[in-house]
């Protein structure tokens, strides 16, 4: 992709970033498969609290349960007692598994080696494609966010961060980069 192609593309992708989508406890639907409120009572740390969510999370979500084909669950988003730098204080991203988990460790393995192959993944292009720029494994679940620092600034899809982050007790986590600046 040429440069100017690659500026154009960050720049669709930043004004996608700042599209939100009002999280209430609504039954309207937030992408083809997930209620809004799904997002608001979420399985694992149901705050129901309102907020204001990037939109391109929701279509984000729906990009993995469109690739592997089985229901999934969104299990946590905004996290206010979490620490400030973590991007779930404020519901600004989105961590989901497959909701029949003893599919999960299955379905894990598979978006690691997309992860690892990110400059040819079509699941990874088709996420990016959404304005959603950080794609995680987070302590063995999905994790996906926007952000506007510690990017990689790459030739194929722009700046993004793919990897792994697991809570190793230190003050931020081990982080794994798969993604690389390639520019
Ligand atoms: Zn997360």
């Amino acid at each position: 992709m040429s440069r100017e192609k690659v500026n154009k593309q960050r720049l669709k992708n930043i004004l996608k970033h700042k599209k939100k989508m009002k999280i209430t406890n609504s039954n309207e639907p937030a992408s083809k498969n997930f209620l809004i409120s799904e997002y608001w009572c979420p399985t694992v740390t149901p705050e129901k609290i309102d907020f204001d969510m990037p939109d391109c999370l929701a279509a984000a979500v729906q990009v993995f349960r469109d690739f592997f084909n089985v229901p999934w669950q969104i299990t946590s988003v905004i996290r206010p007692n979490d620490a400030s730098w973590s991007p779930h204080v404020n519901g600004q991203a989105v961590d989901s598994v497959s909701a029949d988990t003893s599919l999960w460790g299955e379905i894990l393995i598979k978006i690691r080696t997309e992860f690892q192959n990110w400059k040819t993944s079509q699941l990874v292009k088709d996420v990016v494609a959404t304005g959603c720029n950080v794609l995680l494994i987070e302590n063995g679940c999905l994790h996906l966010s926007v952000r506007t620092t510690n990017l990689n600034s790459t030739a194929e899809l722009g700046n993004i961060y793919v990897g792994e982050w697991v809570n190793d007790g230190s003050v931020y986590g081990l982080n794994t980069a798969y993604s690389s600046n390639t520019i």
